[in-house]
């Protein structure tokens, strides 16, 4: 795992440090081989930034090469999620919009969040799922990680007590670091 880069909240962050600090992108070892410090290697750009304006678009993602194995590996701002359209942000208010006992329906009808057009219901449904399905996983770690959250039990319980101490981002890079695939 380790593809995303700890510590980096908005878009307008990323694009300011991969200018200036590039060096903090690169990993410390080739995610297929293990050889260490694989060369940057341009970027490839996504469409990441879904607030209305889509200022940010296109964003950077910086790619590197392994002169070892000849892989290539990219590595994302911990804004950005994974395999997602929407940031970790938006899906944290989501969840917790929902746990709080909105329904699918008023969530998707809120006229926006953090700028950006809601997620339609099926969207915010499968990001309820996911996280539920995942829970036992994820829970088992960040419990035996920080003892703390662990006195929470039960869904989501756990989940919102989490989140009142890291966001759901600081919590998935945690996860990403110690080899648990997210999302
Ligand atoms: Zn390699």
């Amino acid at each position: 795992m380790h593809r995303i880069v700890a510590g980096i909240p908005t878009l307008k962050h990323h694009c300011d440090t991969l200018a200036r600090d590039p060096e903090r992108y690169r990993p410390t070892q080739c995610p297929h081989c293990g050889l260490g410090h694989p060369w940057l290697h341009g970027h490839y750009t996504r469409k990441a930034d879904r607030t209305t304006s889509g200022q940010e678009n296109p964003v950077p993602i910086p790619r590197f090469f392994c002169p070892g194995c000849g892989h290539t590996c990219s590595r994302l701002p911990s804004c950005v999620a994974p395999r997602r359209w929407y940031g970790w942000a938006l899906q944290q208010t989501v969840l917790l919009l929902l746990w709080i006992g909105l329904s699918l329906y008023a969530v998707s009808g809120l006229p926006s969040l953090f700028d950006t057009p809601p997620p339609c219901r099926s969207t915010c449904r499968r990001w309820g799922r996911w996280l539920q399905e995942r829970a036992a996983d994820f829970g088992f770690h960040l419990r035996s990680a920080f003892p703390d959250w662990g006195r929470v039990l039960g869904w989501p319980d756990f989940w919102v007590a989490s989140l009142r101490q890291q966001s759901l981002s600081a919590i998935m890079t945690w996860l990403d670091h110690h080899a648990v695939s997210v999302p």
